[in-house]
């Protein structure tokens, strides 16, 4: 189940998310979570980069912005008895963070690998946080760094996975995990242990990456929408939500601009013939749009 932006954007999104995580674990038996980063933190992170390379001291508002709307989650979700620790662990991601765009602020150049780690810090946060919240309610779940089990080339802000290696590594790594696991999408490394990501938008990738390593039954993506349409509903009047469509045609419209799901995410789920489900956290009892091998139907 790959969660994105807007899905865990704050304490009330992430309940929700909560909720159709418990339910659904409740009917099947392992479950394994990929979240982006919190709505917005993703450009912040590129903002905070692109201002402290140009020594403008805005920096230190987009930096203490971002560091406040993870704080407040955490305050707002997990008890004040039981946060103290949280709150310390993801202040020592503030400070590992701080380092880096003080580097930036002094060189003034922003390498791409400095703009992979300084991004990774969306996901980084987030799973953790979520797993953190999750536990907190006193129900078993398991946090695991996607870098450890993403390997990726060096072709930074859009690397290359490597699929054999990473196959390997999730299987091994999670394939006796029963509990809830969560995990962030988009971030990789390469095989010496450098930070990557996978271009933007690229959890959904991660969720499918999993799914497929572990020949997993279902792979959902929970977005803000209810599934793929069959036009812009924005720019578009009487659109329509398309309830089946095939890998191919998925494909085809990610790659033409549809941005309910990231092209890159539909080929491993076609080698292993797993079903893709879109579906919309903030109307979870609609049908969405199941992604498979099967023909279209238009609603
Ligand atoms: N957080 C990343 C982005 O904004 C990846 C994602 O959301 O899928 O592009
Ligand atoms: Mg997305």
């Amino acid at each position: 189940m790959k969660f994105g932006g807007t899905s865990v954007a704050h304490a009330s999104n992430i309940n929700k998310v909560i909720d159709i995580v418990l339910e659904s674990q409740a009917k099947k038996d392992d479950i394994f979570i990929v979240v982006s980063a919190l709505s917005g933190i993703t450009d912040d992170l590129i903002k905070l980069a692109n201002f402290a390379s140009k020594r403008d001291l805005a920096y230190k508002i987009i930096f203490k912005n971002i560091c406040e709307k993870h704080d407040q989650i955490v305050e707002e979700l997990i008890d004040s008895k039981k946060n103290k620790n949280i709150l310390k662990e993801i202040d020592k991601k503030y400070k590992e963070l701080e380092e880096i765009i003080k580097n930036i602020f002094s060189t003034q150049e922003i390498p791409l690998s400095s703009l992979d780690v300084v991004m990774s810090f969306g996901e980084q946060l987030s799973s953790y946080i979520i797993s953190e919240i999750i536990k907190s309610r006193g129900v078993l779940c398991e946090f695991v760094d996607s870098r450890n089990i993403i390997k990726t080339d060096d072709n930074f802000g859009n690397a290359n996975v490597d699929i054999e290696t990473s196959y390997k590594l999730i299987s091994e790594c999670l394939k006796n995990k029963h509990n809830i696991v969560i995990m962030g999408g988009f971030i990789a490394s390469t095989k010496n242990g450098t930070t990557t990501t996978l271009g933007r938008g690229g959890s959904d990738y991660t969720a499918s990456l999993v799914g497929a390593a572990l020949d997993a039954s279902a792979i959902e993506i929970w977005t803000d929408v209810d599934g793929i349409m069959t036009a812009d509903p924005r720019k578009i009047k009487n659109t329509f939500l398309i309830r089946d469509i095939s890998y191919e045609k998925a494909e085809e419209m990610a790659y033409n601009g549809a941005k309910v799901i990231h092209p890159k995410a539909i080929k491993p789920a076609v080698f292993k013939n797993i079903p893709i489900y879109i579906k919309n956290t903030f109307n979870p009892t609609s049908t969405g749009t199941l992604i498979s091998n099967k023909n279209e139907k238009i609603k």
